[in-house]
């Protein structure tokens, strides 16, 4: 990207935590950035909103009920084009009006979006995990061969980016992943059967959707983000370590062969990550606080407790094995998470309902993306199944 160039942005899943303050980055710097694309699923109070604000080329919404209701929404004058479905999403994902975009849809839903953006040349702005968890190799392989850059907008692999900038790969010994540890980092063990959905909703340092926040309260966030952190960095499961530090102030750490260790710190606000992806190698001034380190005292850190969050070591498993199982993996968990916030399913319960889809698993090596497709369909089936017969 040209020093100073207009960045033109499809935003896929505006009305998320990440799209509204991908949003407040591009309102912030006008100058720079240019939103001709939106999508939301039905949140369609929030997008009207959005629309009227940025006036994009083109907004997509889940179906056709949530597109007439829009229209009704938008007052005269706005040009929009309203689309719905996956033609819509995908029209969004590849108009031809941007260059980059954010993909920030909830789950397995924003990997057959992502992949046509890069199909269609665009830079992509990662925050959906889920992509590259179920497609890793098919996405970075995708990615090299249309010449676009996947940069990362999740706090912890933007961190690793910052910090890898400028050293060779080569020379990189560990990936230092942090963690929170999530809202039951101190909570007896014994206890975790009565944790209920509006707990496990309460993160204690990001404000964040639902299903990312219950990932955090498992831990899985982080297994997701192991896997993450593999692809984007072409770094074996076995050099990424988690490491729990309550703070958040430290995003994440890299390990150098020759023993130095370098971190990116500052305040848990995602702008700086979105700003990074969207901006690199430029800097932006955002006008964030430094941490007041004297009034934070010290920065603890511990080992994660695998007994504790078992969810964890499932997801190193599913590394470990690798083809079809860590989207399997994924789509388990998406049901699971699911449940438990209907209530259908207790907290334990999710890695047992994980577990016992992945013990179930015939992986297939080297998937394409139909392959992809078909485990995470067999996947959240195996998964359902157990949770109408055991939850
Ligand atoms: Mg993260």
């Amino acid at each position: 990207m040209r020093h100073g160039a207009m960045r033109c942005l499809s935003i896929l899943g505006a009305t998320g935590s990440i799209g509204k303050n991908t949003l407040r980055v591009a309102a912030q710097f006008s100058d720079r950035f240019s939103v001709k694309a939106l999508t939301a699923k039905n949140n369609i109070v929030e997008l009207a909103e959005q629309i009227v604000g940025f006036q994009p080329d083109i907004a997509a919404v889940y179906g056709k009920i949530e597109a007439e209701n829009l229209k009704k929404r938008l007052p005269a004058g706005i040009k929009t084009e309203i689309v719905y479905g996956p033609d819509g999403y995908h029209a969004a994902a590849v108009h031809p009006s941007a260059d980059t975009v954010v993909s920030a849809m909830v789950g397995a839903a924003g990997l057959t979006p992502t992949l046509a953006a890069i199909d269609a040349g665009k830079h992509i702005a990662l925050a959906n995990k889920e992509t590259l968890v179920m497609a890793g190799d098919l996405v970075m392989t995708k990615a090299k061969a249309q010449g676009v850059s996947i940069l990362p907008v999740d706090s912890e692999h933007s961190a690793i980016f910052q910090c890898l900038a400028g050293n060779r790969a080569r020379d990189l010994h560990k990936i230092l992943l942090t963690a929170s540890g999530g809202p039951f980092r101190n909570r007896l063990l014994s206890d975790f059967s009565a944790i209920t959905p509006e707990e496990a909703l309460a993160h204690p340092t990001w404000a964040m959707g639902k299903k990312i926040s219950i990932d955090s309260a498992t831990m899985m966030n982080k297994g997701l983000e192991v896997i993450e952190a593999m692809h984007l960095f072409g770094v074996a499961h076995h050099r990424i370590e988690v490491v729990i530090h309550p703070q958040s102030i430290v995003h994440s750490m890299v390990a150098f062969c020759d023993g130095s260790v370098m971190a990116q710190l500052g305040v848990p606000d995602m702008r700086t990550a979105i700003a990074c992806a969207l901006s690199w190698p430029e800097r932006l001034p955002l006008n964030l606080p430094v941490p007041d380190f004297a009034a934070i005292g010290a920065l603890a850190f511990e080992r994660p407790d695998m007994e504790k969050f078992p969810c964890l070591k499932l997801a190193y498993r599913a590394c470990e094995t690798g083809g079809t199982m860590p989207c399997v993996l994924n789509g388990a968990n998406e049901a699971a998470v699911d449940a438990f916030l209907d209530n259908r399913i207790s907290f334990v319960q999710i890695p047992e309902v994980i577990e016992y889809t992945i013990n179930n698993h015939d992986v297939i090596k080297d998937p394409d993306i139909f392959a992809i497709m078909k485990a995470d369909q067999w996947a959240r089936q195996t998964a359902g199944d157990w949770i109408i017969h055991q939850g």
